[in-house]
């Protein structure tokens, strides 16, 4: 293991995002698991490359982040990437989850499109999941994929204010709450992220721990 991988006795993690949120829950989750590694930032990394998702299925697109940021930083790095599959639109909007609507990131025009898609759908055919990607690329060319998935389904009425993209209109198996009305930490517990990310967890600590 070469002195940049290291900082002092941790080895270095790079998570390849910018999103503040994403980087402590993953701090939580390896702390919980004992996983002792430095985890940093794409703050920390200047220029990083911004990674188009261009694959067809969440662990291509998580791959491809993990790979572009081992490759920019020369260290391992995590990456994730998640969405909403819903059973009566044959999985969609899936990969494609974040630009439904046709821009990118326009949460509430994607539920929007989403709810007028399934308007019509009867309860009992209004199954969705999340599913989440995590990957983690070693500079060396190692690669481990894990994924995590949450299934519930889609009310018609939007409700809560917490979460973000679709949480007001996903309702998990076993809750009477829907995942926009959840407490953030109740959310982690169950999602689809956060089991992805705590199945990753023990590679990391066999691969850099
Ligand atoms: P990304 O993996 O952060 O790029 O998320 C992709 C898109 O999937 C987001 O823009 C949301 O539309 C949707 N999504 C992923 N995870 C969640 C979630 O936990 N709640 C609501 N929407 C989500």
């Amino acid at each position: 293991m070469t002195d940049g991988i290291r900082a002092g006795s941790q080895s270095r993690l790079v998570l390849a995002t910018a999103n503040q949120h994403k980087l402590i829950e993953l701090k939580r989750i390896l702390a919980a698991g004992h996983v002792d590694v430095d985890l940093c930032g794409l703050a920390d990394f200047p220029g990083a490359p911004e990674v188009q998702e261009t694959g067809s299925t969440f662990a291509e697109n998580a791959l491809l982040k993990a790979r572009a940021i081992a490759d920019f930083t020369a260290l391992p790095a995590v990456a994730d990437d998640s969405g909403l599959c819903v059973d009566a639109l044959n999985g969609m909007p899936g990969v494609l989850s974040a630009r439904w609507s046709g821009r990118h990131g326009d949460d509430a025009a994607n539920l929007r499109l989403v709810l007028a898609q399934v308007s019509d759908v009867p309860e009992e055919r209004r199954g969705a999941q999340f599913v989440c990607a995590a990957a983690l690329v070693l500079p060396g060319g190692t690669e481990h994929v894990s994924e995590g998935v949450v299934r519930g389904m889609l009310v018609l009425e939007p409700r809560g204010q917490n979460g973000f993209g679709y949480d007001p209109i996903f309702l998990p198996e076993n809750s009477t709450l829907t995942t926009g009305e959840m407490d953030p930490a109740d959310k982690d517990k169950i999602s689809h992220r956060g089991k992805a990310l705590r199945a990753l967890a023990p590679v990391i600590a066999a691969l850099l721990g």
